[in-house]
């Protein structure tokens, strides 16, 4: 996808700091981090958000999750617990329209979000 900051970044138009990669996914840190340990976790397919989760690509999703949690040991976040984030349209604050998963933790999450 043309113009995708993140599409850019999975095919290595862009720098960023991957610290993972695998077939369907690739992680880096945010380059905002709003928590101690704060990494993207961005689906390598364009879908623009979770709107466009449908039956045929919901293992990504899945898989997702499952890389979250490994990352989640690589940081030793994953025993204090941490929070995966997946902002959807404006009121969800959605900025980067391409779908991704923030995996947040080092620090205790508050509850609601603002
Ligand atoms: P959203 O607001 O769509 O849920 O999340 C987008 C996130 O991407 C934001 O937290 C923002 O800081 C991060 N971000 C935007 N552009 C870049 C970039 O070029 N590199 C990295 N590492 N993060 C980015
Ligand atoms: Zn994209």
């Amino acid at each position: 996808m043309e113009d995708c900051i993140f599409c850019k970044i999975v095919n290595r138009e862009i720098d960023s700091n991957i610290i993972y990669e695998d077939d369907l996914v690739v992680a880096f840190p945010d380059i905002n981090p709003q928590a101690p340990v704060h990494i993207l976790i961005v689906p390598k397919v364009h879908l623009s958000n979770l709107l466009e989760i449908n039956e045929e690509n919901k293992y990504i999703v899945g898989h997702s999750y499952i890389v979250a949690k490994e990352i989640a040991k690589m940081y030793n976040i994953d025993k204090k617990g941490y929070r995966i984030v997946s902002n959807c349209g404006n009121d969800g604050g959605q900025t980067v329209n391409h779908i991704h998963f923030h995996l947040l933790g080092g620090r205790f999450m508050t509850w609601p979000p603002g």
